[in-house]
């Protein structure tokens, strides 16, 4: 370690321009100084270790081109990556998670099973399902409809677009414009895209006089919102700029609020339990310092999230000040199979938004009310809640969600209509079988059915038509044999299934 003036400094980097454009950047009030190994010298605080002889395990990751101080215009840099760890062990650990999180990428699995893509034509973070990926995606949001109406919502359907007024009396255009599309011109007008689905929500609530008898109202909606994001941030399906919400909105009394919390709640964990999530971070966020409304209306919101998260018995931290301006709320994490965290489930109070839009109610003593207001979102995202499946399961979805469920293999083409009678069997119940005819060798539609990751193959050739059966393979390599066909339905109708 060596302290400089600098002007001797300078001298000493003369012939590296970048070091002394970061030089000249300095404050003239700070120590300048470099460290040094051997003969190569870093303008650096520091500090380092001696050598790398103290580093007990390191391994050099990747080359990148990197533009000087991030800024594309100026020029490409070689950037190499590196990590250390404090042992061997801990180093190893790090990669082996590397390298299943690699295996299980969902932008590599999605393009191997056929779920999605991304085009440069249609713009970047806008995502297109194809066939497979649609066909889980209707699973899911079949089960989420059922589920909602079962739990005493209703379903709505709103534009994509809205005038700027209705942004403006939200305070959209005031504090989240950054995030959202230009505005569209229609006939002299703006209109933007929706970012959000709740001042929709809330023309529904004020389309009519509310009385305190039609409270609480739920109002749920899968809404496409398009939100501006950086290209640099884009990832796969876990950053887009246009996505499905499976969003909510409660309007109560407040005689209502903690049941409608816990109602929340049980709806949020039955439905990630259904999809095989049983490991949470939950966290309630308090009241910030700058914030909205009435200090006894977050109090009471605060603490009848708190209650209904002690009488489920549920672990939570608490976040304080950590709320939104306008409420309090409760973030649910998932963590997936290989230990990562993903924020999916936020049940937020607003005491903005039934302000600025007067929202009101009917009170049993005649007087006018405002009403408590309640945004969630139990998925968050469909786009993402599917990219973080792809990756929990590694592309090997249950089988209530496989967007293929079997596939019928015939050995020869003389066993192609038996094949295709055991497919119809198996369909006419409702469930998702495909049949694989191509002439080719048996032993490589089994390989691909395993890479397209399809739960069960059932191979058909002499004895199977002769004797009405199909030999049984799964996905993991397990073999069941050759069952009667009404055996094989039954496996089928076995499994474990979330929508009727
Ligand atoms: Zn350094
Ligand atoms: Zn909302």
């Amino acid at each position: 370690y060596k302290e400089h003036k600098r002007d001797d400094l300078k001298e000493l980097c003369d012939d590296q321009p970048y070091k002394l454009e970061l030089i000249d950047e300095i404050p003239e009030s700070d120590i300048l100084s470099t460290y040094s190994h051997g003969n190569f010298t870093d303008l650096c605080q520091g500090p380092h270790v001696e050598s790398t002889g103290k580093i007990p395990s390191f391994k050099l990751m990747s080359v990148a081109g990197a533009y000087w101080r991030g800024k594309e215009t100026r020029p490409m840099l070689q950037r190499i990556y590196g990590t250390a760890f404090e042992s061997q062990k801990a180093l190893d650990e790090f990669l082996a998670r590397i390298e299943q999180a690699e295996k299980r990428d969902h932008r590599r699995l999605g393009r191997q099973l056929g779920l999605y893509s991304v085009h440069e034509e249609i713009g970047q973070g806008l995502v297109v399902w194809h066939t497979k990926g649609a066909r889980i995606r209707t699973v899911i949001e079949n089960y989420w409809r059922e589920q909602h109406y079962k739990h005493g919502y209703e379903l709505v359907y709103s534009p994509h677009i809205g005038r700027s007024g209705l942004w403006k009396t939200s305070g959209h255009l005031d504090f989240y414009q950054e995030s959202m599309f230009s505005a569209i011109d229609v006939d002299g007008q703006d209109y933007y895209m929706k970012p959000m689905n709740c001042p929709f929500h809330i023309m529904v609530y004020r389309s009519d006089l509310r009385s305190y008898r039609d409270l609480p109202m739920r109002l749920a909606e899968l809404g496409t919102v398009y939100r501006y994001e950086r290209s640099g941030v884009l990832h796969g399906l876990m950053r887009v700029r246009g996505f499905t919400q499976d969003d909510a909105h409660i309007f109560c009394r407040p005689d209502q609020v903690e049941e409608e919390i816990l109602g929340v709640l049980d709806l949020t964990f039955q439905m990630l339990d259904a999809f095989g999530f049983d490991d949470f971070n939950i966290s309630l966020s308090t009241r910030p310092e700058k914030y909205v409304g009435d200090p006894a209306d977050w109090d009471y919101a605060t603490q009848s999230l708190r209650q209904a998260l002690e009488i489920r018995e549920l672990n939570y931290d608490i976040d304080d000040g950590g709320g939104a301006f306008y409420g309090p709320k409760i973030d649910i994490k998932i963590n997936d199979a290989i230990g990562r965290s993903w924020q999916c489930t936020t049940v937020q109070f607003d005491f903005n938004l039934p302000e600025q839009f007067e929202l009101t109610y009917q009170g049993a003593d005649g007087m006018q009310h405002r009403p408590y207001m309640v945004h969630r979102a139990i998925l968050g995202s469909i786009e993402r809640f599917l990219g973080v499946l792809i990756e929990h399961y590694g592309g090997s979805f249950p089988f209530w969600l496989a967007p293929v469920q079997a596939v019928v293999i015939p050995i020869a083409d003389r066993h192609v209509s038996y094949a295709d009678s055991v497919k119809k069997q198996l369909q006419s119940h409702g469930f998702r079988v495909e049949i694989d005819s191509r002439n080719e060798r048996m032993n490589l539609k089994i390989r691909e059915a395993q890479l397209q990751k399809i739960p069960y193959m059932m191979v058909v050739g002499d004895r199977e038509a002769t004797q009405g059966t199909a030999s049984v393979r799964g996905r993991d390599d397990t073999n069941l044999g050759p069952l009667p066909t009404s055996e094989v339905l039954q496996i089928l109708i076995d499994e474990p299934n979330y929508t009727t």
